[in-house]
């Protein structure tokens, strides 16, 4: 069989074998594709520390049986940047997670890769102040672009402006107003500006701004909810960043 070009970033390495790896990769369409890289445990192989996951790679596959195989792979950007330090790789493992969690095998949304992308490098160059709000952001757009973009103008129950103090439904996926907004998490008007702005920002924007640390928190801790709430597997990498590290 004729192998085929293919730019993908590389979400996961699993251990196959004695010296074999099998990679989970989101492709430039937005897939999920496996792949076995042969011999990459071995010391001598042409794939060590070109597959590392965070790489965006131009890969060469071979159809297979259950898994296409790597003929080669030539790296594009290895995104080396985040794994310098250990807030940056937490961060930068939470975006691998969600993506390979949120792209489903066989079927495509083609901008998640740029958004991926975008992420990755814009966790790799952010001042560690501001990789929370860059994760917060690519959470919020990557759940709009799975089908559940917040809705944030106006009580997603009632349709009131819902002004001031509003509640956020995570089974509705937007903002309620006190009379319809029960026991549902609590959202302030700032955090709820900074919610659609996250929105519609670029990711780069997202890594460069000052945004108040408060409200920085409370949407990063309603995105965790709402991520968590949606999307049916358990999300390791973004149960130990929330818990574990401080910015
Ligand atoms: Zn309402």
């Amino acid at each position: 069989m004729t192998a085929y070009p293919l730019q993908v970033l590389v979400l996961r390495k699993t251990k196959l074998g004695e010296a074999d790896m099998i990679l989970t990769l989101l492709s430039s369409d937005g897939r999920i594709v496996r792949a076995v890289a042969k011999g990459m445990r071995k010391p001598t192989s042409r794939f060590a520390g070109r597959l590392e996951p965070g790489s965006a790679t131009d890969l060469m596959l071979a159809p297979g049986r259950t898994f296409e195989v790597v003929s080669d792979a030539r790296s594009v950007n290895l995104h080396a940047g985040l794994r310098a330090d250990y807030e940056r790789s937490t961060a930068a493992s939470v975006v691998l997670d969600v993506l390979d969690k949120i792209a489903v095998e066989g079927q495509a949304e083609e901008r998640l890769f740029g958004l991926a992308c975008a992420t990755l490098s814009a966790l790799e160059r952010a001042t560690q102040e501001h990789l929370r709000a860059t994760v917060t952001g690519f959470l919020i757009k990557a759940m709009a672009m799975h089908g559940y973009r917040p809705h944030l103008d106006s009580c997603v129950s009632c349709a009131c402006a819902a002004e001031g103090q509003a509640g956020f439904s995570l089974e509705a996926g937007g903002v309620l107003c006190p009379a319809c907004g029960g026991s549902a998490p609590q959202l302030n008007a700032s955090s709820r500006e900074m919610l659609s702005w996250l929105l519609s920002a670029t990711m780069d924007a997202i890594a460069d701004a000052d945004l108040p640390s408060r409200e920085v928190a409370e949407t990063f801790a309603l995105m965790r909810q709402f991520v968590t709430y949606h999307l049916p597997a358990r999300l390791k990498a973004l149960e130990f960043y929330a818990n574990g590290s401080g910015t």
